[in-house]
């Protein structure tokens, strides 16, 4: 199979989009950031529980590390968005929680940390946080901007 490749010659992104692994969720999560933020260009590493991966990280030379120092300083984004989700099976699913109310207000808190985690680092970036909340007895996604 052959495609065409949209980006000779291009080797700068807006954004660094940092979402969880789930195939549930990534794909209306790329139309989202496309179509409800209109950011165009971006990386788009994934690592189970988006924000938890940050936080576990060391911030030296790891995995989840390079998933951001690479769009940041290679690709120089601008934008670093990321995006927890509910019932996320890294953090155990929502059975883990008493109810949806308290399981945001946890992914919240998670996506703040990783934020100030990595605004350490890269103070000069825009941070959008989202989670990806299951709405209309889980018929859809709704995009949650925190
Ligand atoms: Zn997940």
């Amino acid at each position: 199979m052959k495609t065409k490749f949209r980006y000779k010659d291009i080797h700068l992104c807006e954004a660094v989009v940092f979402a969880c692994i789930d195939f549930r969720f990534w794909r209306e999560t790329l139309e989202f950031v496309e179509n409800g933020l209109g950011i165009k260009h971006f990386d788009f590493p994934s690592l189970p529980g988006g924000a938890k991966a940050i936080l576990d990280c060391d911030l030296a030379n790891d995995a989840a590390t390079q998933c951001i120092s690479v769009p940041c300083e290679l690709h120089q984004a601008g934008k670093i968005v990321i995006i927890n989700h509910e019932d996320c099976g890294a953090y155990g699913g929502s059975k883990e929680f008493q109810s949806r109310e308290v399981e945001q207000k946890f992914h919240e808190e998670e996506l703040r940390r990783a934020k100030e985690k990595l605004s350490a680092k890269y103070p000069d970036k825009e941070y959008i946080l989202i989670y990806a909340k299951l709405d209309d007895e889980k018929e859809n996604i709704e995009f949650v901007r925190i």
